[in-house]
């Protein structure tokens, strides 16, 4: 076997393991993954909303919407080919339920420890150089708690490098498309997130992964 199909099934492996879990108690089930996708572009997101569980896809409802109008308009690359060229995870990977003051839940420190392991196994089946890192959540898993003191203003359109699960790799964060806030919709948020769009497009695993 060649070490594609290794990886390839370790990460099927993976996939298999998420889907058995019940380890969260708040936690709403089914368990949400995309496919197994090699790339060297690695979405990280924050937790499924209350509609992908039903459709067994991340990112399949509104927000999500939001998502992939940025790679089409930007970048010429619709959500068909997105999700067969991106690999697609999240910080936890069932729908946390809805908070007290509306919206979703943000997942707790708990269940993101508990989700953690899959990542792991994640990362180091896919060998990703590229993170996409979807809203403040996402964003300080990757960059750590140095990120969790600055603004959305400061993250968004640049890129950094970290060490993301024992793999050094270059990180674009971006804003999470959900309605919740209008960051991405004001400026500056506007041209912010229009020169990340530019860095993801210009990243050579992002060119290498959706090339024809
Ligand atoms: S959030 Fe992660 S660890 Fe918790 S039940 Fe779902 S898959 Fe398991």
């Amino acid at each position: 076997m060649g070490a594609t199909a290794v990886r390839l099934r370790i990460l099927r492996e993976v996939h298999r393991d998420l889907d058995a879990c019940t380890a969260c108690k708040k936690m709403h089930g089914p368990v949400v993954h995309g496919p197994p996708v090699l790339s060297g572009v690695f979405l990280l997101g924050q937790a499924p909303g209350p509609h992908e569980g039903k459709l067994m896809r991340p990112f399949a409802w509104t927000a999500g919407k939001t998502l992939f109008k940025w790679f089409a308009e930007n970048l010429g690359v619709p959500e068909a080919k997105f999700r067969d060229t991106v690999y697609m995870a999240a910080v936890a990977r069932c729908f946390p339920g809805k908070a007290k003051g509306g919206g979703d839940r943000k997942p707790d420190p708990e269940e993101i420890g508990r989700c953690k392991p899959f990542l792991v196994r994640e990362v180091a089946a896919i060998e990703p150089d590229l993170i996409l890192c979807v809203g403040q959540l996402a964003i300080s898993e990757v960059l750590g708690d140095a990120s969790k003191k600055k603004k959305l203003d400061e993250l968004v359109g640049k890129q950094f490098q970290a060490t993301y699960h024992g793999r050094t790799v270059d990180v674009i964060p971006l804003p999470h498309p959900s309605g919740a806030s209008p960051w991405h919709r004001i400026e500056p948020g506007k041209t912010l997130l229009t020169r990340a769009l530019r860095l993801v497009g210009a990243h050579t695993a992002w060119i290498a992964a959706t090339r024809d």
